[in-house]
């Protein structure tokens, strides 16, 4: 047997008919509908020869198969979807996982172990931190202390987790998997624009960017809007917009991403000057020297605002978490994979964090690939890829697991 393209696509398209609605796709994490998509995902599995399912500590599947050596490679993906989300996000990655684990299958015992995982709640969209599964591993993420985190209908993570077979303080055990693993590789739609603009159907990621996540508050006089000169006033919301362009120019000198996504400015009426104006500030960079460039340079311009608009100004640090660049010989596999399927490759960093991150940080050699993402949009109903690239990515994903086992094999 041969590898069924083709088949990827029909099972993406009986999962969205069983698990989405008119508004996309419904699988939030620990819900009815995610539960019900895994469930499926494991019957289809079940159909596989050889093929085995276990749940571990932290609530991820892991499918194997075994080969003639206990060293495996893994093949990662996620089954859950951010509410009304798109029909290829994570679930792509699993079920060209389970194509090419049909293709291994067939083709009697493998060298190594080939394992797919599909983790748990990548998305973070019901209890906020995400990567609760892969980061379980790694370390990144402390379950127990997110234990009693609620989602927006009152429910404690614990309690929810505990219904679906997971006990939060015992998760990080799941980590022990990792001990036989040789390198983990992910096929995932790109999410943005980069890969359309070029016209090129396929990508090798090298690596997820880091990222400085902060609160910047500037506080200056609030005043009467009518009574209160120009020259006098101490604006807060000038500080906060002036320093939002700031970012932007910050990111463009130095090739990384800057994003100011809310402003929250007091009193918050058209009748007063802003008293305070608070930014929320996100700032992205595969290098992780010039994402401490760029972190510093928005400290500097944000004290400068201050002082020219008689304002105060503090930080307070959210979240920060290094670049986590992938691995260089599995990259150049990636390529090789993309090229014999595409003709054509391009190497391209991932500005959103992915599973494949916590893999990275868990110090196991790791790569993506990314197959182009119509119009750049995805969390969205509208989130989608041409049939005929989907078809080429199963292919490159099978031709970079054929390529890593010759490696390591
Ligand atoms: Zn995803």
């Amino acid at each position: 047997m041969t590898l069924n393209r083709q088949r990827v696509i029909d099972d993406l398209k009986a999962l969205r008919t069983m698990t989405g609605n008119a508004h996309g796709a419904q699988r939030l994490a620990w819900s009815e509908p995610w539960l019900a998509g895994r469930a499926w995902l494991r019957e289809r599995a079940a159909e596989v020869p050889g093929v085995t399912c276990e749940q571990d500590e932290a609530g991820n599947l892991w499918f194997s198969l075994p080969g003639r050596s206990r060293k495996s490679v893994l093949i990662g993906g996620h089954m859950d979807s951010v509410p009304n989300g798109g029909w290829l996000d994570g679930c792509l990655n699993v079920l060209a996982g389970l194509e090419v684990l049909r293709r291994l299958a067939a083709q009697g015992r493998p060298a190594l172990t080939v394992k797919l995982v599909d983790w748990a709640d990548e998305e973070g969209a019901r209890f906020g931190p995400s990567c609760f599964g892969s980061g379980s591993l790694s370390g990144a993420m402390k379950p127990a202390q997110r234990a009693e985190l609620r989602d927006s209908g009152g429910e404690r993570l614990r309690d929810v987790l505990a219904r679906c077979g997971v006990d939060v303080d015992r998760a990080p055990r799941a980590r022990k998997r990792l001990r036989d693993a040789l390198a983990y590789l992910e096929l995932h739609i790109e999410q943005g624009p980069v890969l359309e603009g070029l016209g090129l159907p396929m990508g090798v990621v090298t690596g997820t960017f880091g990222v400085e996540r902060h609160s910047v508050t500037f506080t200056g006089q609030a005043a009467h809007s009518g009574s209160t000169p120009m020259k006098v006033r101490r604006d807060a919301l000038i500080g906060a917009s002036r320093f939002q362009l700031a970012v932007r120019d910050i990111a463009i000198q130095h090739g990384g991403v800057g994003t100011v996504g809310r402003v929250d400015a007091q009193p918050g009426i058209v009748t007063a000057v802003a008293g305070e104006a608070t930014c929320l500030l996100d700032q992205r960079h595969l290098s992780a020297r010039k994402l401490t460039a760029m972190n510093r340079a928005a400290r500097t311009v944000s004290a400068r605002i201050a002082r020219e608009e008689g304002l105060g100004v503090v930080w307070r640090t959210l979240w920060q978490t290094p670049p986590m660049p992938f691995d260089p010989e599995l990259i150049r596999l990636g390529d090789a994979a993309v090229k014999s399927v595409c003709a054509t490759s391009m190497r391209l960093p991932s500005g959103p964090l992915h599973d494949a991150t916590e893999m990275a940080r868990a110090g196991l050699p790791t790569v993506m690939l990314f197959v182009q993402s119509l119009r750049g949009i995805s969390h969205a109903p509208i989130e989608d890829t041409d049939e005929a690239h989907l078809r080429l990515s199963v292919a490159a994903l099978d031709e970079l697991v054929t390529r890593v086992m010759a490696k390591l094999g």
